[in-house]
């Protein structure tokens, strides 16, 4: 069980020496004991104190690595119960569902929608992450050949799902090299699991209504395995999700650990209508589940269930931005028109698909705001006159240009007059249109076409 605020507090120095940034030792072990201070944050902690409050400091809901290298994945480590209090952290991994009984075509068509199936939104990769491979066969050797083809088609992780131990231990002994998550123990077979688990250094996943993952989860921290993921999938999605709140809040209200491990969900067994599995994956993504298994991953339902997840999961306190700098369009020259922005992304991303639908050449620069839109960076003071000037000045833009001619955006027109001031008589600045929509007619019209 985790430690409260006042065992910490007996395991500190109690020096009271303010280097972890806390008044007191008692103020710095309430906020540890609540998973919002760092142990590290101590420098005088013996080892002897270090090892017992260990526990105390780990992530309420334990981070489990799914896969090796660039591919590998983290599920879990989650803090708040809503997203609105901090952040989530660790995306819901996404898995497509293939079978052994399936066929080779079949096969090379699910994996080509893992492998190729990936879109860019506001910077960022979206796709899913896993492959999730089920042995229906009940065939031992049918199942590894299975595994054996996917591990040669895929750098994605893998998830192996089996009742039997058996068909588990004769796949993992083909793929253990890639780390993949092993699915799932009953109270049953929970020792054979355990064994395979700890042999091949695997995650496990457990399953079972919470009283038996409860039970299996305690048993197998008692072995030594940490790396555990729950499957508590009800026959009814209401009762899914319960179980997903129900695992969640034990985790992080209770500090309940033998619930604290992050969640495997089956949309792909729910129903066989393609369109409300992915509706059902969706709310499965929202309501805390780690990973969710999907039988398809065809653009319409990877693009609804990244864009879900992407929301879900980017930190509401800290708006999305774009580096700042100089940004080409179209092939731009010497002559094409420049034009300057705030680097709040999506303002960026609106901004960049009108230019590049008008097909004109074009430079836009954009100027750090710390993610402010153009109107609430102006009303800052961040996106104005004599902040503007020097940015474009050291910009290295004039090197580029044939022409000192630059377009701010239309709601800020009223800062035209003293940005041309601070830019000295050599430029000239032009109010561009106030809606994003309307930058291609003004480009093209700027261009004579
Ligand atoms: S750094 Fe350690 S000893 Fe110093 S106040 Fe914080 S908890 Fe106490």
């Amino acid at each position: 069980m985790a430690l409260t605020g006042i065992q910490i507090f007996k395991l500190l120095p109690k020096t009271n020496c303010k280097e972890c940034g806390e008044p007191t030792c008692l103020a710095f072990a309430m906020k540890l004991a609540a998973g919002k201070a760092e142990l590290a944050s101590c420098p005088y902690v013996s080892d002897e104190a270090k090892e017992q409050l260990s526990e105390a400091s780990a992530p309420p809901i334990r981070g489990v690595v799914i896969g090796t290298g660039d591919n590998s994945i983290k599920v879990g480590e989650e803090l708040v119960l809503y997203r609105h209090e901090k952040t989530f952290v660790n995306p819901t991994a996404i898995a497509i569902l293939i079978e052994d009984s399936m066929s080779d075509d079949e096969i090379k068509g699910k994996i080509d929608q893992l492998n190729n199936n990936t879109y860019e939104r506001v910077g960022l990769i979206l796709k899913a992450h896993l492959a999730a491979l089920r042995c229906k066969s009940g065939d031992a050797a049918k199942f590894k050949a299975l595994v054996e083809k996917v591990s040669g088609m895929t750098s994605d992780g893998l998830i192996l799902i089996s009742d039997s131990a058996d068909v588990i231990k004769e796949a993992v002994s083909v793929c253990a090299d890639k780390k993949p998550l092993i699915c799932g123990a009953t109270k049953d077979t929970a020792d054979a699991f355990a064994a395979i688990a700890k042999e091949s250094k695997v995650p496990v996943a457990i399953k079972g209504s919470i009283d038996d993952v409860i039970e299996i989860t305690q048993k197998m921290t008692a072995a030594g395995i940490k790396d555990i993921v729950i499957d508590a999938d009800e026959a009814s999605y209401k009762d899914t999700i319960k179980n997903q709140i129900i695992i969640r809040r034990a985790a992080l209200k209770k500090k309940f650990r033998p619930l604290g491990f992050p969640t495997i969900s089956f949309a792909c067994d729910m129903t066989d209508d393609k369109l409300f599995e992915t509706t059902l994956a969706a709310g499965l993504i929202n309501k805390y589940a780690g990973i969710v298994v999907v039988s398809e991953i065809d653009p319409p339902s990877v693009l609804a269930l990244t864009v879900n997840r992407m929301n879900i999961y980017t930190d509401p306190q800290r708006p999305m931005v774009m580096d700042q700098g100089v940004y080409e369009f179209n092939n731009p020259d010497a002559n094409s028109p420049l034009l300057i922005t705030t680097n709040f992304a999506l303002t960026y991303f609106i901004v960049s698909a009108e230019i590049e639908a008008s097909r004109v050449p074009a430079w836009l620069l954009i100027m750090d705001t710390e993610g402010m839109s153009v109107l609430t960076a102006w009303s800052a003071g961040k996106f104005v006159a004599d902040a503007m000037a020097p940015f474009v000045l050291k910009s290295g833009i004039s090197d580029k240009l044939g022409h000192k001619n630059i377009i701010i955006p239309g709601y800020v027109a009223q800062l035209s007059g003293e940005f041309q001031e601070e830019l000295g008589s050599e430029w000239e600045v032009a109010v561009g249109p106030r809606e994003a929509g309307d930058i291609p007619k003004y480009l093209r019209k700027l261009a004579g076409i």
